[in-house]
This record gives structure tokens, sequence and C-alpha cells, in this order.
């Protein structure tokens, strides 16, 4: 991060989505927004929930949290050999929202909105209000048409944007469809909400989950030991005394977590809040 955080400022109650907020809430400086923040904002999309914003400690210019998710004008440099779709997730896309990469399980993209916009995120040209929204009708009834018509697939997982973006009303639809199709044994989400706006995780919503009647999965991405914050640990309690099983998923990265003291101190923190480490 550029620039330093180190005067103490109140933290938002709203999510913080503009350079001007960013400035307000004390984790960009004036100086930051005149050296291309402005530019950044108009490439990539910006969150930082409130959650977020509280884990920040504005007096240390090195926050890990706060490289995750405030921009940075170095956002702008691409080298030649950067791609805008770094995993390959087209060329493994048969129909608009799925990418059948494995043959025996698909993901299923119905929304690309986040809580959180991360600055690393290999999605980033496709997430965000400019991004490639939310499946229309059509779009949904084709993905699942493809689903139904590959008795190989045997896991759906469910990732954007964030899945659990989608309300519960929209969720649960997606849920019964999948209930449908017999052969889909295994639903997974992949996801930062519990982290990120732990209070989203409500009855309503891990009923919505679990409508499928599927076993169901959450694949739940942190990437520093200070996210498991107390709210985010109740949340994830919430979804595994429901019954749904959580593993993680996390990002190594310079600056964050890329050495071993922080690296332990992260999966301690998964198995203290019953989430299996499962890949980095
Ligand atoms: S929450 Fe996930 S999809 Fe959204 S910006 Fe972060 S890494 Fe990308």
């Amino acid at each position: 991060m550029s620039g330093q955080h180190n005067q103490l400022k109140p933290t938002s109650a709203r999510p913080i989505r503009t350079p001007a907020e960013l400035v307000e809430t004390g984790l960009l400086t004036a100086e930051d927004l005149a050296s291309s923040i402005d530019a950044v904002a108009e490439r990539y999309a910006i969150g930082i929930s409130p959650a977020i914003a509280a884990l920040i400690d504005r007096n240390d210019p090195k926050d890990p949290i706060a490289r995750q998710f405030v921009p940075d004008a170095a956002e702008l440099n691409v080298a030649p050999e950067e791609r805008e779709d770094p995993i390959g997730d087209l060329a493994h896309s048969p129909v608009e929202g799925i990418v059948h990469r494995y043959p025996d399980r698909v993901l299923l993209k119905a929304v690309h909105v986040c809580p959180v916009y991360c600055r690393f995120c290999f999605r980033r040209e496709m997430v965000g209000p400019q991004g490639l929204g939310t499946l229309s009708p059509e779009a949904m009834d084709e993905a699942f048409a493809y689903i139904a018509n590959h008795p190989e697939i045997w896991e759906v997982i469910l990732t954007g944007g964030e899945p659990l973006m989608l309300s519960p009303r929209r969720l649960a639809e997606i849920m019964q469809r999948l209930h449908a199709i017999d052969h889909v044994k295994i639903v997974r989400f992949h996801t930062r909400v519990p982290v990120v706006e732990p209070e989203r995780i409500n009855e309503a919503l891990i009923t919505a989950m679990k409508a499928s009647g599927k076993t169901a999965y959450i694949a739940l991405h942190a990437n520093h030991p200070r996210e498991l914050a107390p709210s985010a640990r109740e949340a994830c309690a919430r979804l595994v005394d429901s019954g749904i099983v959580m593993i993680s998923q996390s990002v190594l990265l310079k600056g964050v977590n890329d050495d071993p003291d922080t690296l332990a101190a992260l999966m301690r923190a998964f198995v203290e809040t019953r989430v299996k480490p499962y890949y980095l």
C-alpha cells in the first residue's frame, strides 16, 4: 500500500466504495488520491465492508488486511504476459455461467458482485458493478440444462463473484433446481461472506443453502489469521452447527501471509473455527 494510514479515523458503518470514502475513513491520504487511485477505481471495483474496515490497523502502513483490499496505484502496471482471464475460465465455458474444467465438477457463476473487492482477484475483470452481472433467467435455464444433460457432473461449485450475495429466495431457487438433478451429489459454495459480512449468515440464508438436500460444503476464503475475528467465528459456528462442512481456501500473498508463522496461525485459526485446512 502506498501512503501512510497512521491517522486513526472512526470506522465506517457502511461499505467503502469510492476513493473519497477511503480518504474519509483514513485508509488513504489525499496524496494517495493524487497518485492515480481514481484511475485504479475506474478500472477495478473498490469494496471494503464494515467488518473488514474495522480490522485494519491504520497505524500500520503495511497492514496485511489493508494490503488485500485498499487499492494501490501499482495495480495499473500490467505486464505484457498478463491476461484478462489468467485461469482460462473462458476456454472451459460451454455455456454462460458454467466452467467445466474437470469431468466430475462444474463451476456455476450465478452472480459477479462481492461485498469486498480483493486487489489480487484473478476474476477482477469480470466482477464488480461493471462486471458480468447476474445470470439472466435464460442463461440460468441453459446452465441448468447443461448440468442436467451431463451425468458425469457429481459436484456443483457456486462461485462468482460471491454466491452468498444472492438473496435467500434466489439462492433457494437455485438449490431447488439442483435438488431435481439426481447425479449431482455435492454442492460447494466458494465464499468470503462469513469473514467479510458475517451478519449475512442468518437462518434464512442457511436454510436456502441447504435447500438442495445435497451434501453442502463451504470453502471459506481467508488469508490472514486476523480475518477470523470473533464475529466471523460465530458465523462459521452457525454454518457448521447447521450441518454444512467447512474447508479453507487461501491465497499465498506477498506481505500478507508469505511467512511460516502467519500461515501456521492462519491454519490454526481455521482449525479452531472448525474449518478444515484444504488448499493454499
Ligand atoms: S471475494 Fe472472491 S470473487 Fe470477489 S473480489 Fe474477492 S477473490 Fe474475487
